[in-house]
């Protein structure tokens, strides 16, 4: 199993955990099948350190785009700026889509990120692929 995510996205999404940092931030992931097309960049409304709940206005908003353009919404990134660098408990029991979980996490050097599969409290890793192309 494996997300797929443009350099752009990926460049959009890890500047976003950067700027929001020491605070958790988060988005939604939209595409068909294992290809993401579209980055939403969501505003933590619970502007906390250690976890996030999408702002549901931004939320809404991203749902009705990602329907109006026929996509599917295949993935949820936040971020973990003091770590772990793995889903943590809360992750696993507020995890309420099934789709793919893409946790940020700070090391000294930089921002690393993983893909996780979150079902029945079950993790599984997700290879996240990132591609130069346009159409990979
Ligand atoms: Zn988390």
């Amino acid at each position: 199993m494996e997300l797929i995510l443009r350099r752009k996205d990926w460049n959009l999404m890890r500047a976003h955990v950067q700027v929001n940092a020491p605070l958790e931030a988060c988005g939604l992931l939209a595409g068909k099948n294992d290809l993401v097309e579209k980055v939403f960049l969501i505003e933590n409304h619970a502007k906390s350190r250690v976890r996030f709940r999408m702002d549901p206005k931004g939320q809404l908003k991203a749902f009705k785009w990602i329907e109006l353009h026929k996509l599917d919404l295949i993935g949820i990134f936040h971020s973990h700026p003091a770590g772990p660098e793995t889903v943590s408990m809360t992750d696993i029991e507020e995890a309420a889509y099934s789709v793919v979980h893409v946790i940020w996490s700070r090391t000294p050097r930089d921002w690393v990120a993983h893909g996780f599969w979150i079902k029945n409290r079950q993790v599984e890793e997700v290879a996240l692929m990132v591609t130069d192309g346009e159409q990979p």
